[in-house]
């Protein structure tokens, strides 16, 4: 069958990776995390000193943007994770300062730039599940298939907690909610492909579904959209 590729886009932490994973795992797809992508690069500022609480050395970071490799590797247990420059970062790119980076320099044109390069080099074969927030929208504005999630800030708060404690963190709920809050804000509010539905996505509120009436609801629209176009 003819693969296409499938965008995803929506707020920060309401499923879009899970949904994303089990639909590239139940079609034989590639899953592709682009919020990674950003966090590598918040990563890659800190690390060198370029980016702290008050401001980022936007001239440094755009003298080095080309030269950050980001790639994505299967681990033993079947799990993806993200490497930087060949480095295997999956785990120091999930805390809430790379987080909150991630959303500072995601407003960097030169970034987003970059990053998109890599991001439509990646889905130039098709049989791309891609996550972000401007997948259906700049990424692959071509995309046969777009969806976008949607779940109110305290669910969403409330699923990355329990996630963070899971993994042996002890963050506030306070905290989390506040986050979440503030990075809605920054991805919708900015200049640079701020977050919004594209017309042809359709939008999905998973607030109160679980992740296998999800993927049932995603699988139902992809067979039918794959049988319109043969
Ligand atoms: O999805 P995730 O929370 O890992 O993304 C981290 C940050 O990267 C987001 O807060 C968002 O600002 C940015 N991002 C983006 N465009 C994407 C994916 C992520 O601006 N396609």
């Amino acid at each position: 069958m003819k693969k296409i590729n499938i965008a995803i886009d929506g707020f920060s932490s309401c499923g879009k990776s899970t949904i994303a994973k089990g639909l590239a795992k139940e079609l034989g797809y590639t899953y592709i995390d682009s919020g990674a992508m950003y966090r590598a690069v918040s990563l890659f500022a800190l690390q060198n000193g370029w980016m702290n609480n008050a401001e980022i050395n936007e001239a440094a970071l755009k003298q080095h943007i080309s030269g950050i490799k980001i790639s994505f590797r299967t681990n033993e247990f079947g799990q993806q994770e993200t490497y930087l420059n060949g480095q295997n970062v999956e785990h120091l790119i999930r805390t809430l300062e790379v987080a909150n980076g991630a959303s500072r320099v995601s407003t960097l044109g030169f970034v987003r730039k970059e990053l998109v390069r890599q991001q439509q080099e990646m889905g130039k074969e098709k049989g791309v599940v891609m996550d972000g927030r401007d997948i259906g929208t700049v990424v692959f504005p071509d995309a046969e298939f777009k969806i976008f999630l949607t779940a109110s800030p305290e669910v969403r708060a409330q699923r990355r907690f329990d996630e963070m404690k899971a993994k042996g963190e002890n963050p506030s709920y306070e905290d989390v909610l506040a986050n979440v809050k503030e990075r809605d804000h920054r991805d919708s509010n900015r200049t640079e492909s701020p977050l919004r539905k594209a017309d042809d996505a359709l939008e999905l509120d998973n607030s109160h579904l679980t992740i296998d009436e999800q993927l049932q609801w995603a699988l139902n629209k992809f067979n039918k959209i794959t049988q319109q176009n043969e």
